[in-house]
């Protein structure tokens, strides 16, 4: 117990500088880029540096999210890939997944369902193809994907461990009513109607449990009661479990390939092994969630506001172990482990948004000059302006979630940066990061972001600064404090 302590302890700690290091070799010749992480720069920890000169708007890089979630809230505004999240199905499949979300009365929901099914095709949507969608290698429907590549990729990185599997024994497709729609998928139709029993109150008690497998039964059972929990209290332990699963997987590959010979004693080739994979996320936060987050204006009382924090990761953990603990990485399963990873995604910048293509078809549709003739936006809003009215102000959401990304994760901030995370309008159409030069950049400079609102005041960034934990140095912070030194404080 106090050897298990002692190792979460250590994993909270930056990583030994050869494991580091030959983790960022890795990740730099993984996204092939002409950057450096310099594992100490200056006072501020690692850094990524350029080896090449950028001109401005140049793409310094673009890397897929290590792990990643869509907002539980968002899921009804946005049917996207659940590895890369890039929207899926069609137009008309977007618009009808929301609306019959909403429970919107004012569309004939009849009209909805064909739109969803793929019978009804909005008129010039052709012009907006999007993939199709493919469904969960397991079989659950908590996850759907854009291409069997993703599918592959996401049950291999995470998925293949906190997957929920098949709720009910598969349900009879019914028979397509449709003749000249080849181009509905197949499986869409059978993970609709196990999406709708899913959220059809009651039904759980009644599916008979499915004789063939009831160990894995009992285990969909805890991954369901995981994610619901997750759910309804922090959609950030999505992420944890992703991060801890990931680690997992990770460890014993090696383990089972017969790493580490040299070590003789069982437990000690297990603790190198989940060292190596913990390394992505050895820059996590070193205090717990629940101790460095900032109680809210509304709290009065700190302490067992964050006693309830800590009890519902407790919760959440007790949770997670239920279905995935594994003996040979106890430290990997500790609450502060926990803690930081929850602490990271909690107190970090590590937004994803996705624009959603729903808008640019209804300008096409509504706006003036949308690339449309007055006579085709005149028929086409017959059946369009219904469903905007339907869907309101909020017709354009996008995706929006939570991730973690290796590289963009050690840029550090400036107030004045060289660089910013920005999505390009019909490039850049998934979950990815892409980092673009704001102006040119030399060889050996150091490639920063803002964490913040750059041009606020400069008592508005330290306050928005100090929930990350640091007081910032930067040429423009070091002017505006007026005495040189005091950004220090
Ligand atoms: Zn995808
Ligand atoms: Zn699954
Ligand atoms: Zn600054």
């Amino acid at each position: 117990m106090a050897e298990n302590a002692r190792q979460a302890q250590q994993l909270l700690q930056p990583l030994p500088t050869d494991l580091a290091a030959s983790y960022f070799e890795e990740v730099i010749g993984r996204l092939g880029v002409t950057l450096e992480v310099r594992l100490d720069s200056k006072d501020k920890g690692k850094g990524v540096f350029a080896t090449k000169a950028f001109a401005e708007e140049d793409v310094i890089f673009e890397e897929p999210a290590l792990v990643g979630a869509q907002h539980t809230a968002n899921r009804d505004d946005a049917l996207v890939c659940s590895h890369c999240f890039r929207f899926i199905g069609s137009i008309g499949i977007q618009i009808a997944h929301r609306l019959l979300a909403k429970g919107c009365s004012d569309v004939n929901p009849d009209y909805l369902r064909s739109l969803w099914s793929g019978v009804a095709e909005l008129p010039y949507s052709e012009r907006y193809p999007l993939p199709e969608l493919v469904t969960c290698l397991g079989g659950c429907v908590d996850t759907v994907y854009c291409s069997d590549g993703c599918a592959a990729a996401n049950w291999a990185a995470h998925h293949r461990l906190l997957c929920s599997g098949p709720r009910a024994p598969p349900a009879p497709v019914s028979a397509p009513a449709e003749d000249h729609h080849p181009r509905r998928p197949s499986s869409f139709e059978a993970f609709r109607e196990s999406r709708e029993r899913l959220q059809t109150p009651g039904l759980q008690s009644l599916t008979a449990p499915m004789r063939e497998e009831p160990p894995n039964l009992r285990k969909a059972d805890a991954v369901r009661r995981f994610k619901e929990h997750a759910d309804e209290t922090n959609d950030a332990f999505h992420l944890a479990a992703q991060v801890i699963a990931g680690t997992l997987l990770r460890a014993d590959e090696p383990l089972s390939n017969g790493f580490a010979p040299e070590a003789r004693i069982t437990s000690d080739r297990n603790w190198a092994a989940l060292q190596r994979a913990w390394r992505p996320y050895a820059a996590a936060w070193k205090a717990p969630w629940w101790e460095c987050v900032a109680i809210p204006e509304d709290v009065t009382d700190g302490d067992s506001f964050r006693s309830d924090l800590q009890e519902l990761a407790s919760d959440s953990l007790k949770l997670l172990k239920a279905f995935l603990y594994d003996e040979r990485f106890p430290a990997l399963f500790h609450l502060d482990v926990y803690g930081s990873i929850m602490a990271m995604f909690e107190l970090n910048n590590l937004g994803i948004y996705v624009a959603s293509p729903v808008e640019e078809y209804f300008e096409l549709c509504h706006a003036e000059g949308g690339g449309l003739s007055e006579e085709e936006q005149k028929l086409t809003q017959l059946i369009t302006r219904p469903l905007l009215d339907s869907l309101g102000e909020s017709y354009e959401a996008g995706c929006q979630g939570s991730a973690f990304y290796a590289l963009q994760s050690c840029c550090n901030h400036s107030c004045v940066p060289n660089a910013h995370a920005f999505k390009r309008a019909n490039i850049d159409i998934d979950g990815r990061a892409t980092v673009l030069a704001k102006r040119p950049i030399a060889p050996g400079e150091e490639v920063c972001l803002s964490y913040i609102d750059e041009d606020a005041p400069y008592h508005e960034r330290c306050a928005a600064l100090a929930d990350y934990g640091f007081t910032c140095a930067c040429d423009k912070c070091v002017a505006e404090a007026g005495v040189p030194g005091k950004a220090a404080v």
